[in-house]
Formats: C-alpha cells, sequence, structure tokens
C-alpha cells in the first residue's frame, strides 16, 4: 500500500490489495491447512527456505492481512496477530527473553499485564523491576541490570491513565541497548504512533478500539524494524545466533528487519500457539475499517463528560489527560495532541462504598469487564480487575481504591451525561 496515504485512507484500503476478478473484502480463509503439490515444496516452508502457508497455527492468510493493515498504521516494518492482547504482550517480551533475564516497567500498567510481569514470567525465570512512570531519566536507568533485555511501558496507561513521556523512556532503553516496547492499545495509531517518538516494538490488545464492538478478542505485535539487534549480538543471541530448530539459520541475516516478527512466528507461534482466530481477524478488520471517524468521537464525548464530572458537586476528582489541570496535561498535549482516548477515571464522596452503590444506578452505562467500546462501560478496578492486588500495589499501578473506569462510548454524549446526572443523584 502506498505509504503516501493518509491514516483514514489506511484504515480503510491497507493490507487487501485484490487482484483482478478476487474478492473486494479480504476473504475469510477458515482452513487449517494449506496444499502443495510436491513434498520437496512443503519441507523447504517448514525450513524456512520458501515462505508461504502451511498450518494456521503459526500463519494465515487473513490474518496476515490485517497484521498488515495495524503495521501500516503504525508505520511499522512488520507485524503479527495474536489471540489476545495478553499473548502479544507475553510474545513480546518472551521473543527475546529466556530464564535468568530481565525487564524493565514503567509500574502503570493494565492488570493483567502486571499480573503477567510481576509473577508469571518470573515463575518462567524472568524477573521484572518496576519504575516510576515519572521516574527521572536517571532512576529508570538504575533499575537496569547486566541481563535486562527490554523495557516496557503503556502510552496511556489502563486505568491509571498515565501519559507516558516516550521520548524519556526511548532514551533510556537506547542508551541501555534494549528495545522500548509499547503498548498502544489506548491511544491506538490514530492518536499516537510510539514510534515517531522512538519506540522499537508496539503491542495492542486488538479487543479494545481497534475492534471496538466488544465482539473480538485479539492482540498484535508490530515491530518498527530500528532496533539493530546485531549491534547487542551477544544479549541478543536468540536473533543473532543460529536456531538449532531450523537448521541452525539466522534470523537477523535471513530476515533482516523481518527477523523479529519472523522468530516469533517462527518459535514461539510454533511452539505456543495463541493465534488469532481468521474469522475475529476478520472482524478485527470491519473495526479497523472505522477506527479514524470512533476514535476522535470518543474523545470528543469523553472530554464533554470530564468536564460535566469536573463541575459535579458529588465527584471528588476526576482524571482524564485532556482536561488542563489534569498531572499529565503537557504530556498528552505533546504526545496525544488530537486526543488520548474516551476512557477517564473518577471517584465520589463517600469513597470505595459510594462509587459501588453508583455503578449499580447506571441505566446506560452498563457493568462490563471491557473498555473502549463503542457501547459506554463502567468498571470499579478495585473490585474488579485489580481485586488481587493489595492496597501498595494498587496505588503503586496508579489505582486509587474508589478509582471508577468510565469508557465513554460513541452515542450521543447528551444521553451518557444524563444517565451519570440521575445516578449521581440517587448516592
Ligand atoms: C485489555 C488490555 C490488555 C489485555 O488485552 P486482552 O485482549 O484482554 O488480552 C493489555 N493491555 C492493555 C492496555 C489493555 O487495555
Amino acid at each position: 500500500m502506498s505509504n503516501n496515504y493518509k491514516m483514514e485512507t489506511k484504515c480503510i484500503q491497507s493490507g487487501w490489495e485484490p487482484k483482478q476478478g478476487e474478492p473486494r473484502v479480504v476473504p475469510i480463509y477458515q482452513s487449517t491447512t494449506f496444499k502443495y503439490d510436491t513434498s520437496e515444496q512443503m519441507g523447504r516452508l517448514f525450513d524456512l527456505e520458501d515462505s508461504g502457508y502451511f498450518y494456521t497455527r503459526l500463519q494465515n492468510p487473513t490474518n496476515d492481512v490485517v497484521a498488515n493493515k495495524i503495521c501500516d498504521l503504525e508505520g511499522g516494518v512488520a507485524a503479527m496477530l495474536t489471540s489476545s492482547g495478553q499473548a502479544a504482550n507475553f510474545y513480546a517480551i518472551m521473543n527475546i527473553c529466556e530464564a535468568g533475564d530481565h525487564v524493565v516497567c514503567a509500574s502503570a500498567l493494565y492488570g493483567g499485564t502486571y499480573n503477567l510481569y510481576a509473577h508469571t514470567i518470573k515463575k518462567m525465570g524472568v524477573d521484572a523491576t518496576f519504575v516510576d512512570p515519572d521516574a527521572s531519566e536517571e532512576e529508570i536507568s538504575n533499575a537496569f541490570r547486566e541481563n535486562t533485555k527490554a523495557l516496557f511501558g503503556e502510552t496511556i496507561s489502563n486505568p491509571a491513565l498515565v501519559v507516558l513521556d516516550l521520548e524519556k523512556f526511548a532514551k533510556v532503553a537506547h542508551e541501555h541497548g534494549v528495545p522500548f516496547i509499547v503498548d498502544n492499545t489506548f491511544a491506538t495509531p490514530i492518536n499516537c504512533r510510539p514510534f515517531e517518538w522512538g519506540a522499537d516494538i508496539v503491542t495492542h490488545s486488538t479487543t479494545k478500539y481497534m475492534d471496538g464492538h466488544a465482539t473480538s478478542v485479539g492482540g498484535c505485535i508490530v515491530d518498527s524494524g530500528n532496533f539493530d539487534w546485531g549491534a547487542y549480538g551477544d544479549k541478543f543471541s536468540c536473533l543473532t545466533k543460529p536456531d538449532e530448530t531450523y537448521h541452525g539459520i539466522v534470523y537477523t541475516e535471513k530476515f533482516g528487519k523481518d527477523a523479529y516478527i519472523t522468530k516469533a512466528t517462527a518459535q514461539l507461534m510454533r511452539d505456543l500457539g495463541s493465534i488469532q482466530s481468521p474469522q475475529n481477524a476478520f472482524l478485527l478488520n470491519l473495526g479497523l475499517e472505522t477506527l479514524h471517524l470512533r476514535v476522535p468521537r470518543h474523545c470528543e464525548n469523553a472530554k464533554k463528560v470530564a468536564e460535566f464530572l469536573q463541575n459535579h458537586k458529588k465527584v471528588s476528582w476526576v482524571n482524564y489527560p485532556d482536561l488542563k489541570d489534569d498531572k499529565y496535561y503537557t504530556l498528552a498535549q505533546k504526545y496525544l495532541p488530537n486526543g488520548s482516548c474516551g476512557v477517564l477515571t473518577f471517584g465520589i464522596i463517600g469513597g470505595r462504598d459510594a462509587s459501588v452503590t453508583l455503578m449499580d444506578n447506571f441505566k446506560l452505562a452498563a457493568i462490563v469487564t471491557h473498555v473502549a467500546d463503542s457501547r459506554t462501560s463502567v468498571l470499579h478496578p478495585a473490585s474488579h480487575t485489580h481485586r488481587q492486588m493489595n492496597e501498595k500495589e494498587l496505588l503503586e499501578a496508579g489505582v486509587q481504591p474508589d478509582l471508577i473506569r468510565f469508557s465513554v462510548g460513541v452515542e450521543n454524549v447528551d444521553d451518557i451525561i444524563d444517565d451519570l446526572a440521575q445516578a449521581l443523584e440517587l448516592v
């Protein structure tokens, strides 16, 4: 696809360019497997000598079309879909880490990602150190060790709504010779393209705005192609030294800028699975076609809702990066000049118990374990997504115990505000 097209055009057109007589819309290749004429041809695929499809656990044409669209939107060189955002963040790290390694992460993270890095990868021998996203370069730097392989953060953290200083994090990562991996789920490439600020790898929970309609769980990993693995060959020997499971091929030599994604596909997908189903990829693609229309409306609605809450006497605080007095307003203006996201958080007078009562009073906003849906939804992280955390962990993740996460949909904003008004009235 022409790189000169604007984002709106890419949302619609990228990824699928049918030839004469082919379907206008990407078909769902609902097939586990693909046929070859000779045994030799099939064998070459298993040696990574030829590229081609052979088994949907590794690759599927529908998935690749959609991954390529997201790749184009982010301005990357290669991308892959995963079965979930969790799988994307797991693979993004484990593609370059093994037992004995270490990663540094901004502490304001999605609850699932926090668990994944604080507990699950630890059991696999990979340690994580969490740093305050507002820490100085020196403080972030001090968290690095000899065996550190990556720095990780979220563009806009879920649910703390911390806007990450991407340039600061990229600089520290690169000073230590490791890639900076950014989960760009909340911003989406419509509002921020982290590669433009020095990120090397971007991940997504496509379950959120990209799908946008709460139909399909999915994830994506995009590589900028900018990180020079070869320059730190000993540290990233998994990419720069022979892979015995493929007759000793060296990913960086054979695949150049595609090395990272090829390895993740050829090794991790082969051995661990977690592919997105082609049916889900098809639905995700429909979502992507309107991403550029929905995201600005989410932001416009969220700003009006945030202003309404800010002026309400029963509301004790509101976090939304586009509010002028928000702690992250300046960073949001820099990295997200067209708007941040449709999610905001607030607390009400009466604290945790009042928050729970308020939630039960909503008529339009639905209590669901979800955000970034076209329908307005609401959640109390301390009781739901983050309930496994103790108070200290909650505060480190930027989640106050009374915090209500309100995901503003694309309904008429007056109806959303009316719902909030009547629910607050009853508290
Ligand atoms: C939801 C979410 C995830 C996890 O994605 P799933 O698709 O639910 O597995 C990861 N990161 C962020 C920022 C999220 O919002």
